[in-house]
């Protein structure tokens, strides 16, 4: 039940993680709802949460996973294509293709599982995958998994991308360009209207991950909704494990390719289904995010009020990235804060460049103005004087 070398393996990868002061470890958390945290015994404000609009917690959400155990039972009991489709999964996934505007839309067990699973199913060897450098890692995840030629855009930068399509696309059978509608770790937004354009004059496929738009932007619709007229995105994936507060994600797309889908997305056939609960508190939180406009639009607001006190540049999203640099320094400002009442872990390579570790801030609806006064209280001096602070804090 031992192996020496296996785990001599393991001991040497993670003394070469500590001594880069990359090492990670899970921390035992309670959340007693979308803003307070209990960790080490301590109570704590929560600004790094991705549960931006408080649904995790909400009543409406609780009862409806409440009654969907009562009725259902907790397991989906077998994967989607044999017995474990509960009636759930079309209600909800009518009310997502409603939401996006699209004809259909499939639900997949995870925003992971998703990305790993529809590059794959629609690219192969003779293929090329475009995506922007800074695209969440899921992303290329999918993007090897199918064997597809992967070729990075430098973040952001159409100019670049039209300079790869322009050389690339001619080369290779089918192309899909993947990018992010906000950047998980600096909360900017892709050029979408631009990207769209580009893809439809090289014809390639443009597949949009809003995991941290959907909820947020647009009326709740999403990134591409705040641009007039809407840009064409035939492939908008997005989870519901952020602003919806539970579990899942989906991709919204023409019938044709939703069946495809369900007929070749790996990830989807042959995994269970979800557990009733978390399509049933899905459906709940979409339908807040339909009729409560004011409940979408706070967490963006928020970051708006938290930046303009700092004097920092607006931002795009309700994630606004304080960019530290070295991995020691990123985890010393996360104490520095911890210390003060707030929760806002650090983010280090391999998730961000190296020399790039910050702070992630992350607003939800249900944090008040004092709250956030009062990090930006504590975040002041650690903005003046970083290197002050370290040392007052190591000391
Ligand atoms: C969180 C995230 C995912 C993964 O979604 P999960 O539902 O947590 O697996 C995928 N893409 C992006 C951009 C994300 O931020």
């Amino acid at each position: 039940m031992f192996n020496e070398s296996l785990d001599r393996f393991a001991k040497s990868k993670l003394k070469s993680l500590s001594t880069r002061g990359l090492y990670r470890s899970v921390v035992e958390t309670y959340r007693a709802d979308a803003v307070h945290i209990q960790r080490d015994g301590r109570d704590l404000i929560s600004f790094c949460c991705n549960d931006y609009l408080g649904l995790t917690h909400h009543p409406e959400v609780k009862a409806a996973a409440a009654e969907a155990i009562a009725l259902y039972g907790v397991g989906a009991g077998a994967s989607r294509l044999i017995t474990g489709n509960n009636p759930l999964y079309a209600e909800l996934e009518k009310r997502l293709a409603e939401l996006k505007g699209t004809e259909d839309s499939c639900v997949f067990g995870s925003g992971y599982m998703a990305n790993s699973g529809i590059l794959p199913a629609l690219a192969g060897p003779e293929d090329l995958i475009v995506i922007d450098n800074l695209g969440h890692a899921s992303m290329y995840m999918g993007a090897r998994a199918s064997r597809a030629k992967i070729l990075t855009f430098r973040h952001n930068d159409a100019d670049d991308l039209a300079e790869i399509l322009s050389r690339e696309r001619n080369l290779v059978a089918k192309c899909i360009v993947m990018t992010e509608g906000v950047f998980s770790m600096d909360g900017d937004r892709a050029p979408l209207d631009t990207l769209a354009d580009l893809c439809t004059n090289h014809e390639a496929w443009l597949m949009v991950d809003d995991a941290h738009g959907f909820g947020v932007l647009g009326e709740g619709r999403g990134s591409a909704f705040e641009y007039h007229p809407y840009p064409d995105v035939p492939l908008q994936m997005g989870t519901l494990s952020k602003a919806v507060g539970g579990y899942g994600a989906f991709l919204c797309a023409s019938t044709s390719v939703i069946d495809f889908m369900k007929n070749r997305a790996r990830s989807l056939i042959y995994t269970t289904g979800l557990p009733p609960s978390v399509i049933a508190a899905a459906i709940a939180g979409v339908k807040i995010i339909q009729r409560d406009p004011e409940r979408v639009a706070r967490p963006l607001k928020l970051a708006q009020l938290f930046c303009s006190r700092l004097g920092l540049a607006s931002p795009q999203s309700a994630i606004v990235p304080v960019v530290i640099g070295e991995e020691d320094a990123a985890l010393v400002a996360s104490k520095f804060l911890e210390e003060r009442g707030f929760l806002v872990t650090p983010i280090r390579p391999p998730t961000v460049p190296a020399g790039t570790s910050r702070l992630r801030f992350t607003f939800t609806a249900e944090h008040t103005e004092a709250q956030v006064a009062a990090l930006v209280g504590a975040v002041i001096p650690l903005i003046e004087d970083l290197e002050s602070m370290s040392k007052i804090t190591n000391g």
